[in-house]
């Protein structure tokens, strides 16, 4: 038997399942497709990001630095009210190539991998936790005393533990144009219902455009919309889920959730690699995978830690349905050079952020 099976290698599951190993324990990760594919993320993620990543392959993810956001309240010939550091804020990182570093970090510390084996069902038992998987060779069952369900938004695992879903599902859609651009502004339009637009300078990698919205907003429509009102045709186009608001509970008897199969996700822009690596070093810490009281400790620390951002993360985002002349006026005040962090909503209230707002 082993000690954990990982449902799905995205940076969730990869960095538990490397964490996990290194401390010693037995661990096989499954994983449905080809490590990284299809593409539905962007890869915009705060610096921290890359201390998740072996140095040796960080240059090889790289493919922009951004200091600043450009935010509008219209297309792209609005007023543009900028926030940005002296410093660089976040990275645009080659998002397929993160996953496939990830993994093989994860073999490396001593995890079995496997690609192209789909979990179809997970049945908890009082002494184990029996998976059933599809792969090459046919239809295997094994055998785990736990299982971390990391596979994404519409987690089978979640469904097969009956753990509650996430409060909300968004719709988010991309795509490329091949123009390189190595910009160091992203562009953030409030244009949408709930949510934004983005343009993101992707350095040689070209631009991508994208945006999200609430379930029934015709995404693909106010997609066309948006890269019209740019004057440019994408290609590659994608598309993925982002869910908002974690359950009351992601853990179970002999199971737990980490990543978007949890939730662990910024309200405010959608972003879950960071905080789902977070949460999986949280688990690896805290569960004994011998003893199942200890999921509740897992389920403790990651609050402790994320609860926060997430709750004030959700208050950052009515922000962007507030009526358009409250919009203005707050854009207007705190556009200009900011001291916080894309990943804690907590650093609005922060001394550097009080500094940079007192040295304007
Ligand atoms: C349009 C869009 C843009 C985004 N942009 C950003 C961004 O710029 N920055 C950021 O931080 N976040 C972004 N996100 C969110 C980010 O992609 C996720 O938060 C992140 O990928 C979550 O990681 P994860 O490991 O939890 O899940 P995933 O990356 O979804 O990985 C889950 C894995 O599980 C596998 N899987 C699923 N079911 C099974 C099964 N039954 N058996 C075996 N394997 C299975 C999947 O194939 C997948 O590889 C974006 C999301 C979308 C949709």
């Amino acid at each position: 038997m082993r000690d954990v099976i990982v449902v799905g290698a995205g940076p969730a599951g990869s960095r538990y399942a490397r964490q996990a190993a290194s401390d010693g324990h037995d661990v096989l990760v499954f994983e449905q497709g080809e490590i990284g594919e299809p593409l539905a993320c962007s890869g915009h993620v705060s610096t921290d990001v890359l201390e998740f990543v072996p140095p040796e392959d960080r240059d090889q993810l790289h493919q922009n630095e951004i200091h600043g956001a450009r935010f509008h309240l219209g297309g792209p010939d609005s007023r543009a009210y900028p926030f940005y550091k002296d410093a660089v804020i976040s990275h645009v990182i080659d998002r397929v190539e993160l996953d496939k570093v990830l993994a093989r970090a994860a073999s490396e510390a001593g995890a079995e991998v496997r690609d192209e084996h789909t979990v179809t069902d997970v049945e908890e038992r009082e002494d184990c936790i029996v998976v059933t998987v599809s792969g090459p060779d046919g239809v295997e069952t094994h055998r785990a005393r736990m299982v971390a369900g990391c596979d994404g938004p519409q987690s089978r695992v979640r469904d097969a533990v009956s753990l509650p879903d996430p409060a909300e599902l968004l719709h988010g859609v991309l795509g490329f144009d091949a123009d390189s651009d190595d910009g160091d502004f992203v562009d953030v339009h409030l244009t949408v219902p709930r949510f934004f637009a983005w343009r993101i300078p992707r350095g040689d990698a070209g631009v991508e455009y994208g945006l999200a919205v609430p379930p029934g907003e015709a995404a693909g429509e106010r997609f066309e919309t948006f890269t019209d009102s740019y004057g440019v045709k994408t290609d590659r186009r994608c598309s993925g889920l982002i869910p908002i608001g974690s359950p009351e509970s992601v853990t179970s008897d002999r199971a737990f959730l980490l990543g978007d199969a949890a939730a662990q996700t910024k309200p405010f822009t959608g972003g879950g690699i960071r905080y789902g690596m977070t949460a999986a070093d949280h688990a690896a810490r805290e569960i004994d995978p011998a003893d199942p009281a200890t999921l509740a400790d897992y389920e403790r620390a990651w609050r402790r830690d994320l609860g926060r951002e997430i709750r004030l993360g959700t208050w950052v985002r009515r922000g962007y349905s507030l009526p358009r002349p409250i919009q203005r006026v707050g854009l207007g005040l705190f556009a200009g050079e900011i001291g916080v962090h894309m990943d804690e909503p907590s650093s609005l209230f922060s001394r550097a952020q009080l500094r940079a707002l007192l040295s304007r």
